[in-house]
């Protein structure tokens, strides 16, 4: 049979990854979606969306019979839960069965199988792979697990037998942390999985995460698609991926593969699954788990075997036979995707949320892909997942690879909401990470000097001080000619004006800068940085020191990304409290330079009309009137008559009438 219309049983990147499948394969996509996606991504892209409920999971994407009932009425010959949510779920695959509707996945009972961790763990090693040493008995009671412990020795590893998602794990290091972890992990696991089971694992020291894709079909074949190294995580979870791994050598590649399809056969695997690795510093590898689904990081097993795995699984789930057998599979190449989560990497990695402004990044290409779940404008919101896309650079070595993530990393930006955006990039640009890639720990062993953002390059310094005194610039040109900045370069005899700016990196700092021609004179502490910057406010040439080199600059308002080699993150910010930001000029009316206020016009709750004097500054023994930019309502008077004021200093507010 043939499938001509799929009901997608999920959200975000994962449901417009699939449609792209389908569009591609002439299938009708059919989107579902929670009151709170009734404008994503996913439901713009598809060919039809049907409401399934509330914003909460458990009512909507986690509902089997509100799934099941859409999928009839809409038709849907086929389900593809992608991954989360339903997709590890043995009792809707079977529901998908007993409705007549096809399960773009294993069959129920090969879910069941391998959805426990302690018993897929038995099943594979009676196949002959080899598991992490442990406990995955039926006896829960505290006085078992307490014997096993000791009998494994620390430190080890308490999981959920339901697990996922890197919830429900403990490290214990010693006999006295045992009784809290387990209580801790079978809270969580409760309460995330309806499922207290736990199982103990000598916990491997500074291991590799190092997974290999595997697809059955309902004919008894069964290939791998080769490895994925995924050991760059943040609490158990990956956010950076490659294949192939750098790690093993070709002999532990081949037994790390051969032991990946003994597993899936002996379940009698059918679909797209993954089998999970732990990988010691000798090259030594046990079974972890495996995922009955399609993987979050199956692009890059895409990139250097050039096939469609969503392709793939459709075909299978009609029926087909696997599409080549295993040696005309081939891999070439080397790719790798970095994850784009919504969450705060400075406080534990807590789920952020808000709208994108704008999502910025380099156009596809072949070196290049970009599967996102969003676009400008959508909205973050606390129920899901805060993956809201995947960058994937490819080229034909790791080095390459890696070249390619580091140069478009540096070039991409979510503006609106907070991500792990610098974080992948801090990671991306590690030696150790080009060298041979990094264990499973490193992160959060890293995790304070890859949170901290190295001083700015003096070319990204003087460009943003470019940036700024354009701005000053065309802000005093906008005010009027009252203002001594709108005669162009400067208005002091000789010399352009010396400005005070603030740029925040993250820290906030004062800086003094100066331009003539193309020449910035910038004064940071007591730093004295000049350069000649020539460019159009997003290109620019800087030649300073000894060389000339090119600058792009990614801007926001006053957050500026700045790239030079790297990303540099610089926001332009007012030098002194109570200054006026480039957009504030109507609203604060403020001093065009320094000196004394010698007259006050007005008082709060007065209304002034466009062009009204509004009070004299003496400064360089001349008196410049500062003028209203517009008509409006006095609402605040911020300076009084004899103070001293800065240069931009606000001296009232003005509320538009
Ligand atoms: P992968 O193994 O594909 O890299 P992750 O472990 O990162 O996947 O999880 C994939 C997605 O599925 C994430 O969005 C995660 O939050 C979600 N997820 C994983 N396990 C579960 C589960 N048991 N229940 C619900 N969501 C899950
Ligand atoms: P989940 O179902 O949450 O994905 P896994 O069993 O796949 O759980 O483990 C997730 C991560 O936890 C692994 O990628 C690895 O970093 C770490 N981990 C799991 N088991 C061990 C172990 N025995 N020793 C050391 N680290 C482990
Ligand atoms: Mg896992």
């Amino acid at each position: 049979m043939t499938l001509s219309r799929l009901l997608i049983a999920n959200r975000g990147e994962i449901a417009c990854r699939i449609i792209r499948g389908c569009r591609a394969l002439g299938i009708r996509a059919i989107a579902v979606y929670s009151e709170a996606d009734r404008d994503a991504r996913h439901v713009r892209e598809a060919d039809e969306a049907w409401p399934i409920g509330p914003a909460s999971a458990r009512e909507s994407y986690l509902d089997i019979q509100r799934i099941l009932d859409t999928a009839r009425a809409a038709r849907a010959d086929a389900i593809h839960p992608g991954y989360g949510f339903l997709s590890e779920n043995a009792d809707f695959a079977a529901a998908c069965a007993a409705a007549g509707i096809r399960f773009v996945g294993p069959p129920a009972s090969v879910i069941r199988a391998m959805g426990l961790k302690h018993e897929a763990k038995a099943l594979v090693e009676a196949a002959g792979v080899p598991v992490v040493p442990g406990y995955a008995g039926a006896d829960q009671s505290p006085e078992s697990l307490r014997t096993a412990a000791e009998r494994l020795g620390f430190p080890l590893l308490v999981k959920a037998a339901a697990g996922g998602g890197g919830r429900g794990m403990r490290v214990v290091r010693a006999a006295g942390e045992l009784n809290d972890a387990l209580a801790a992990a079978r809270g969580e696991a409760e309460n995330a999985f309806g499922d207290g089971r736990l199982l103990l694992e000598r916990f491997i020291e500074r291991p590799r995460h190092i997974e290999v894709q595997v697809f059955g079909d309902t004919h008894g074949g069964c290939v791998h698609l080769f490895e994925r190294e995924c050991s760059v995580q943040r609490r158990y979870q990956k956010i950076i991926e490659e294949a192939p791994s750098p790690f093993p050598d070709s002999a532990t590649r081949t037994a790390l593969t051969a032991a990946a399809v003994r597993a899936a056969r002996a379940v009698g695997y059918v679909n797209a699954g993954t089998v999970e690795f732990i990988v010691a510093g000798d090259g030594s590898f046990y079974f972890m788990e495996m995922n009955t689904r399609l993987q979050v990081e199956h692009p890059v097993t895409e990139a250097i075997t050039g096939l469609d795995l969503v392709a793939w699984q459709l075909a299978v789930a009609a029926g087909a036979p696997l599409p080549l057998a295993q040696e005309q599979i081939r891999a070439a190449g080397h790719a790798v995707e970095a994850r784009i989560c919504c969450e705060d990497p400075a406080r534990g990695f807590l789920p952020s949320t808000g709208r994108i402004r704008r999502f910025i990044a380099p156009p596809a290409d072949d070196h290049w892909r970009i599967d996102a779940g969003v676009s400008d404008g959508d909205v973050v919101g606390p129920w899901y997942d805060g993956l809201i896309a995947k960058v994937i650079a490819s080229g034909p070595d790791r080095a390459t690879a890696l070249a390619t993530l580091n140069h478009r990393l540096a070039r991409t930006a979510v503006h609106g909401v907070t991500t792990n955006l610098a974080l992948l990039r801090a990671i991306a640009a590690r030696p150790e990470f080009a060298a041979s890639g990094v264990d499973t720990g490193f992160v959060e062993r890293e995790l304070p000097a890859l949170l901290a953002p190295p001083a700015p390059a003096d070319a990204a310094l003087l460009v943003a001080a470019r940036v700024a005194l354009d701005d000053i610039a065309a802000t005093a040109r906008r005010a009027g000619s009252h203002s001594p900045w709108a005669q162009g370069d400067g208005w002091r005899a000789g010399a352009a004006a010396r400005q005070a700016l603030g740029l925040r990196m993250p820290d906030f700092h004062r800086a003094y800068a100066r331009s003539q021609g193309d020449v910035v004179d910038l004064e940071i502490g007591e730093r004295p940085v000049r350069g000649r910057v020539r460019g159009d406010g997003q290109q620019f040439t800087v030649a300073a020191g000894d060389g000339s080199r090119e600058v792009e600059v990614i801007r926001d308002g006053p957050a500026l990304q700045v790239v030079a080699d790297r990303a540099d993150e610089i926001t332009l910010a007012p030098a002194w409290p109570f200054e006026r930001s480039v957009d504030d000029a109507e609203a604060h009316p403020a001093s065009p330079l320094p000196g004394r206020i010698v007259s006050l016009r007005v008082a709060a709750g007065d209304r002034v009309e466009a062009g009204q004097v509004l009070a004299v500054v003496e400064g360089m023994k001349v008196q410049h009137p500062v003028r209203a930019a517009r008509a409006g309502r006095v609402t605040a008077v911020l300076v009084a008559a004899g103070d001293l004021v800065d240069a931009e200093a606000f001296l009232l507010e003005l509320a538009p009438t």
